[in-house]
């Protein structure tokens, strides 16, 4: 036996690791043993049924690392049983298996910095998320294989985070040495930024390029001019996992083609594999999320109380739950056991006061946002003039200020120009439909809102 056969094989391992999927290595090579090299022959030990996958995928590699160890074509000869040998792999080593082998030798140990608590099981699927949700798991069973990338989009506290997460648990539940990372689009540039400073960029490269799954959150803050040289990073890094098939999932609060300032390039690459948007759970997926999030909780929610709650919040489930703690912290003030709409007005009521004792929104506040945001004047949002950019910064601005503020409608009528009270509901009403499928319109509508808060 030639002494460097287990170099070789190692050799081998690398690129078929480098090569094949995560999934697919696992499957078809880790097993494999090299038992002898004789001449130009290496005795290769297999399971019979994969024989046909080695002589499709593997010859070449084997040959490549023939030439270079023996500076000469190696061929493969494959055996169904190994009584009569001690493998080349377990020789000199301790190591048996082709993945721990890789893992100890080659490449440094990451941490996937995934949340424990996400998982497909605690997310409650339904209008809105449904679609996501099915990909996210068809993506965690088959990584690499389904979608690549999988792109989720959609506004704040619907669950992106939370399914991106679930990927990864998932992935690892599979296969627990699997290489995964989990981080923000904001980490991966401070991440950038610290290595270029340090001049240890390579580290950066290592670390990102072998990784199985790599999984993004809220992508959308690469997408400034000032970050082009982290986009290029992240495009390379994009590149070196697509190429050798590992999954790549994102999340983002718009549709690709919404990320302004995002290199082209990046734009197009994230098409490739799957994008799907989450939207707002409907009135039955809330009471089945509060459903869900209450059993955590030891009080008695009468069924009028979750109908409440799921008509108070509507579009953001991390708002619910953290409404659903201030619940039960008052409740448990109050020492009562059985929550009542009054207890969860109280709860709703405290939080909106800590939030607007930072600034209480005023129709005049809105109608000043509303008028710097479209360019047009004060007198013209609240006057008569149908100019169709007039109207719609005007529906705009009554919309807010029918979500923002607790004026009713015939009060935010009288604020523009002494409208009735059914102009307000139809503009509140003509907003609403046209952000569910209006990408632009809904995120002018949450930066004005920002710029409120
Ligand atoms: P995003 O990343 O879209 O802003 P998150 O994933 O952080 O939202 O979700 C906010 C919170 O709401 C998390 O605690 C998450 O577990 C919860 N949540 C969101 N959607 C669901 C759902 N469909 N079922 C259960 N919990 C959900
Ligand atoms: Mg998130």
């Amino acid at each position: 036996m030639t002494t460097n056969a287990p170099q070789f094989w190692q050799r081998i391992l690398t690129l078929a690791h480098d090569k094949l999927a995560q999934g697919a290595f696992d499957f078809f090579v880790a097993d494999a043993r090299l038992l002898k090299l004789e001449g130009d022959t290496a005795f290769i030990f297999l399971d019979k049924l994969k024989i046909n996958f080695w002589q499709t995928n593997l010859e070449d590699i084997i040959l490549t690392a023939g030439w270079e160890y023996f500076n000469k074509p190696i061929k493969a000869e494959y055996v169904f049983h190994m009584e009569h040998y001690q493998p080349v792999s377990e020789q000199n080593s301790s190591v048996t298996s082709g993945t721990e082998m890789l893992e100890q030798k080659l490449l440094p140990t990451i941490s996937s910095d995934l949340n424990e608590h996400y998982h497909f099981s605690n997310f409650i699927q339904g209008e809105g998320n449904r679609w996501a949700f099915s990909a996210a798991l068809a993506v965690a069973e088959s990584p690499g294989i389904a979608y690549n990338p999988l792109f989720i989009w959609g506004g704040p506290g619907l669950g992106k985070t939370h399914l991106l997460n679930a990927i990864g648990n998932r992935v690892l539940e599979e296969n627990p040495s699997a290489r995964i990372k989990y981080l923000t689009a904001e980490e991966f540039i401070n991440e950038f930024v610290t290595h270029i400073r340090l001049k240890t960029m390579d580290e950066l490269k290592e670390k990102f390029r072998y990784l199985d799954v790599l999984l993004i959150d809220d992508v959308q803050s690469l997408a400034k001019k000032s970050l082009s040289a982290t986009q290029e990073e992240f495009f390379n890094t994009f590149n070196a996992l697509h190429a050798r098939n590992k999954q790549i999932v994102l999340t983002s609060d718009r549709a690709p083609n919404q990320l302004n300032d995002l290199e082209k390039r990046l734009v197009t690459r994230f098409g490739w594999g799957l994008t799907q948007d989450i939207t707002p759970p409907d009135y039955e997926t809330r009471i089945a999320i509060i459903q869900d999030k209450i059993q955590h909780y030891s009080y008695v929610f009468p069924q009028d109380t979750i109908e409440y709650l799921a008509g108070q919040f509507d579009s953001n489930v991390r708002e619910l739950e953290g409404a659903l703690k201030n619940i039960s912290l008052i409740a448990k003030g109050k020492q009562v056991d059985t929550i009542t709409v009054d207890l969860v007005n109280e709860a709703i009521r405290s939080i909106k006061q800590t939030t607007t004792s930072i600034s209480v929104i005023t129709i005049t506040a809105i109608q000043e946002q509303v008028s710097q945001f479209y360019g047009v004047t004060i007198k013209e949002l609240q006057g008569t003039k149908r100019v169709q950019n007039i109207v719609l910064a005007r529906q705009v601005a009554m919309f807010l200020a029918r979500e923002l503020t607790d004026f009713s409608l015939p009060k935010i009528g009288k604020e523009f120009g002494g409208r009735d009270h059914s102009t307000v509901l139809h503009a509140y009403h003509k907003i609403k439909d046209t952000v569910a499928t209006d990408d632009s319109l809904r995120i002018e509508i949450e930066t004005i809102k920002k710029k409120l808060r």
